[in-house]
């Protein structure tokens, strides 16, 4: 009894950490999405970037690649923890979870590569408001608001 009580709690806390992860992991990619969409996107590797500011033609755009490579990296992490289910596996579960929030808002609802995607919600007009002002620019400098989630308050303004 007292042997499966702590086995219980002992599975329960890896559930809360593996949970942390995901979240951790999901709030990291956010700002490591930030650093390299400002400090490479818009340096050196500009070339590849460009075609996501219009500058590119037909819907694949050679920026998606930018996209698979975090899939890969994503999977081949899940793939390395898949049989211990450790930590490796929900870092990989974790960027896994921030592509298909990034693909869902910024190529569906913000870019709409596909079908219409309309909302009135505040958060979403927010960040397309935000991202709308990036894309203004058609250079690689000076440009502003590299993020995606996370967006300046004065953005939820009006809505
Ligand atoms: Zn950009
Ligand atoms: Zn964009």
């Amino acid at each position: 009894m007292l042997f499966n009580a702590v086995e219980d709690s002992f599975y329960q806390m890896l559930v809360l950490i593996n949970i942390a992860i995901i979240i951790a992991t999901i709030a990291g990619m956010e700002a490591i999405s930030w650093a390299m969409h400002k400090y490479l996107f818009h340096g050196p590797l500009w070339f590849i970037h460009k075609t996501h500011h219009g500058h590119g033609k037909g819907w694949f755009e050679l920026n998606d690649l930018f996209s698979i490579l975090f899939a890969g990296i994503a999977l081949w992490l899940m793939w390395l923890g898949h049989l211990s289910l450790d930590h490796r596996f929900w870092l990989g579960t974790g960027i896994s979870i921030y592509g298909i929030i990034y693909f869902i808002f910024h190529d569906w609802f913000i870019h709409n590569r596909f079908k219409a995607f309309r909302s009135n919600n505040r958060y979403l007009l927010a960040i397309r408001r935000a991202h709308k002002i990036h894309h203004k620019s058609m250079k690689k400098w000076p440009s502003e608001e590299f993020g995606l989630l996370v967006v300046g308050r004065k953005w939820f303004r009006g809505s």
